[in-house]
């Protein structure tokens, strides 16, 4: 199935062709804070889940009517890998590599929605790549996850645009900017994606091709990113982990259209302002 936030943090699920707003019939206040409204129901996500659909305040949703939001608003964390696939590595003369130098960290306050712009920073001499990525929900959360439990641990999938801007400063602080991670549409429940290691992932800058991989040549792949980054912090239900980036990044521009496809997840487009 298909879970989404739309017109103003009201949640709602596709399955198949169908979808339903899920708000009034899981008792969500849109209003509460902090915004934590998706991770709380992914923690508790089968106990809540179960007959909802029957509820009497379950609402078919006609998906015309429907303006994504951020799938995962507040996440307990947001962490990234570096360069994952040996060719941008080479591209980007790097040493820095997952294998090498494990995670990283984004702000949470940067990811934004499928409806949202990448508004860049005032940096007229800089350059400010996307980075086309499969971003990871967690469902269970837990320590010292083992590779080969770490699978069970996912919840869910949904394209990641790692937005940075080159340079030498904190890759913290030039990955942190608001809206430097477009996330979405929707996470599709991992139950859907027949397998992780065989997703083409595709980023087009106003209808050009940039990048164009497949998470099969992943250098760290997702259980070992899994166990690597339980090793160090709790993993929460709802923690957001994007894989790494493939070849092909470069630099966006006001006014450029960036979409994003992976298969068997789904499609963004973003404006850039
Ligand atoms: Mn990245």
């Amino acid at each position: 199935m298909k879970l989404f936030r739309f017109n103003g943090g009201r949640i709602g699920v596709t399955i198949g062709n169908d979808s339903w707003d899920l708000t009034d019939a899981l008792g969500i206040d849109i209003h509460a804070w902090p915004p934590v409204q998706m991770v709380q129901l992914i923690a508790r996500f089968d106990e809540r889940m179960a007959g909802v659909l029957e509820h009497p305040a379950t609402r078919r949703l006609d998906m015309a009517t429907a303006r994504l939001e951020v799938p995962i608003e507040w996440p307990n964390k947001l962490l990234a890998f570096p360069v994952n696939y040996l060719k941008h590595g080479l591209e980007m003369k790097s040493v820095n590599r997952a294998d090498l130098n494990g995670f990283f960290m984004k702000a949470n306050s940067s990811l934004c929605g499928p409806n949202d712009a990448i508004v860049l920073p005032d940096l007229p001499d800089r350059e400010i790549h996307h980075e086309c990525e499969l971003g990871i929900v967690i469902g269970k959360g837990g320590r010292n996850i083992r590779r080969e439990d770490a699978l069970s641990h996912v919840f869910g999938y949904a394209c990641l645009i790692d937005m940075v801007v080159r340079g030498k400063e904190e890759r913290v602080m030039r990955k942190s900017y608001d809206t430097f991670c477009p996330f979405g549409p929707w996470i599709v429940t991992a139950d859907e994606v027949p397998d992780p290691a065989k997703l083409q992932a595709r980023l087009w800058v106003n209808d050009e091709l940039r990048q164009d991989a497949n998470t099969r040549d992943l250098i760290v792949d997702i259980p070992s990113m899994i166990e690597l980054s339980s090793s160090v912090a709790t993993l929460y239900p709802g923690d957001i982990i994007a894989t790494g980036t493939p070849e092909g990044v470069g630099p966006v521009k006001r006014g450029d259209r960036v979409r994003i496809a992976i298969e068997h997840v789904g499609e963004m487009t973003l404006q850039v302002r």
